[in-house]
């Protein structure tokens, strides 16, 4: 979006950036408009790097929209292509039916993958998805003096826990105080707070009842108790961690199917006994030897690329990727299925309001807060689960025929028919 200069002088705001007059993160201040602040910062770098900014210029945002929600410093935006896989057959307690999903990637053959694990997933009945869990977590670090006060300071807490969801009530209205999960090391206190949050991924809200609750145990513990950080690495977010594997943090999502060797033969030209062997071999004791916290082949594309495309926090691709597929032979059938313990994902906040990314989770019908607040994020997150099962079944199935180098040297290096090549 083009800002329209009006009667600001754009070469008076360069010059004045030049001297140092005005700084480049006070332009929305001193401009009164986001958009002008974005093309006047852009100018200034264009004109001082002596390069053309106008890819990144090219965008339909509007930055007042996006100014104190979503980015500081604004120059424009980058683009990512988005395609699509599907359909995908989806038996979720919330995700009922075909569905198309979006994958924002540069990854040649990504997409390409998934579609086909769709194909098989589908042809095969569908994937089957069960949400077992469903809570974001904040977990403020507590000082205390002693061991024998940490202890009676959790007692406390425990004690007044009815107290503490009237405290959070006070600052959300979808947010909820569901539990708690303390720990203690030495004289250090964890308090892991688990909210639900709604159709929101949690995170900001999370944050904002746990320093809520913690300004209210300052005040009203009679014993000697500081909140010394908000987050004490225990939640664990944008961190890969045990704790989110063992306990879960978002959405504890499973999906499984049963692929007769009859679909794995002739959609994903692979034996289903190698698709087993392959991931006992390579999942379980090549992620166990590697000493890995993952046991899986790609869950993280998949994330990433539905992350990326429906305006999900990307650097949550770090938990949210964490999980096990587990396959076991069935007379003529292979069973599979991914367990994504730590899965982050919301329909509304954070990049969700960008109009590109909204589109891209009106495609599967969960775009904004549901009817009642939660149920969209949960089909949602079944349906990731699903398409990362679907991933995960296509490229073990690539594996188990030799085919992964072929498809990459074809849909990657740009050797598939009409495609043009550049180095
Ligand atoms: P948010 O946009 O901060 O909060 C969600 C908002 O939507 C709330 O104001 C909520 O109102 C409202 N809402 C309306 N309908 C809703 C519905 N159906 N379900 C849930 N909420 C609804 O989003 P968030 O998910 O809490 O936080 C996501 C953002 O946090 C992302 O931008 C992410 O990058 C960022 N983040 C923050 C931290 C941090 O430490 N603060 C860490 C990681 C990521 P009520 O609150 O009144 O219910």
């Amino acid at each position: 979006m083009e800002a329209d200069l009006g009667r600001v002088d754009l070469e008076e705001i360069l010059a004045r950036l030049e001297r140092g007059e005005v700084s480049l993160s006070k332009l929305e201040e001193v401009l009164g408009n986001a958009n002008l602040a974005v093309l006047a910062r852009r100018r200034f770098l264009e004109r001082k790097l002596n390069i053309s900014l106008s890819g990144i210029a090219s965008t339909i945002l509007d930055f007042e929209e996006l100014y104190g929600h979503n980015i500081e410093n604004a120059i424009g935006a980058v683009q990512v292509p988005v395609g699509i896989a599907g359909p995908l057959r989806v038996n979720g307690d919330y995700a009922k039916g075909d569905f198309y999903v979006p994958l924002a990637t540069t990854e040649g053959a990504l997409v390409a993958s998934v579609n086909r694990g769709a194909k098989a997933v589908t042809a095969s009945g569908g994937a089957h998805v069960k949400v077992l869990k469903d809570g974001m977590t904040r977990a403020p670090l507590i000082w205390t003096p002693s061991v024998v006060e940490a202890v009676r300071f959790v007692e406390w807490v425990k004690a007044n826990m009815e107290v503490l969801k009237g405290k959070v009530s006070e600052v959300t209205r979808h947010g909820r105080l569901l539990d708690l999960q303390p720990f203690i090391v030495g004289n250090l206190v964890w308090l892991r707070f688990i909210y639900s949050t709604g159709d929101a991924m949690g995170m900001n809200m999370a944050t904002i009842a746990s320093d809520r609750i913690c300004s209210y145990i300052e005040q009203s513990y009679d014993g000697e108790a500081r909140c010394i950080s908000l987050s004490g690495n225990m939640c664990t977010d944008k961190k890969p961690a045990i704790i989110n594997r063992l306990l879960g943090r978002g959405k504890y999502v499973v999906a499984e199917a049963l692929i007769p060797a009859s679909v794995a033969e002739s959609v994903l030209k692979a034996r289903i006994d190698l698709i087993h062997y392959i991931n006992q071999a390579k999942n379980l004791l090549g992620s166990g030897v590697a000493g890995s916290v993952s046991f899986n082949a790609h869950y993280a594309n998949i994330i990433a690329a539905i992350f990326i495309a429906t305006g999900q926090d990307v650097a949550q691709v770090v938990e949210s990727s964490m999980g096990f597929t587990w396959t076991e032979l069935r007379e003529d059938n292979l069973y599979i299925s991914v367990t994504l313990p730590s899965l982050e994902v919301g329909t509304v906040g954070g990049g969700t309001r960008l109009r590109t990314q909204r589109e891209a989770l009106a495609i599967m019908g969960v775009a904004g807060g549901g009817d009642p607040p939660g149920v969209n994020a949960l089909k949602f997150a079944e349906i990731v689960a699903a398409t990362v099962l679907a991933g995960e079944l296509n490229l073990l199935a690539a594996l188990a025929s030799g085919h992964l180098a072929r498809a990459h040297e074809k849909l990657g290096r740009g050797k598939v028919r009409g495609a043009r090549t550049r180095t």
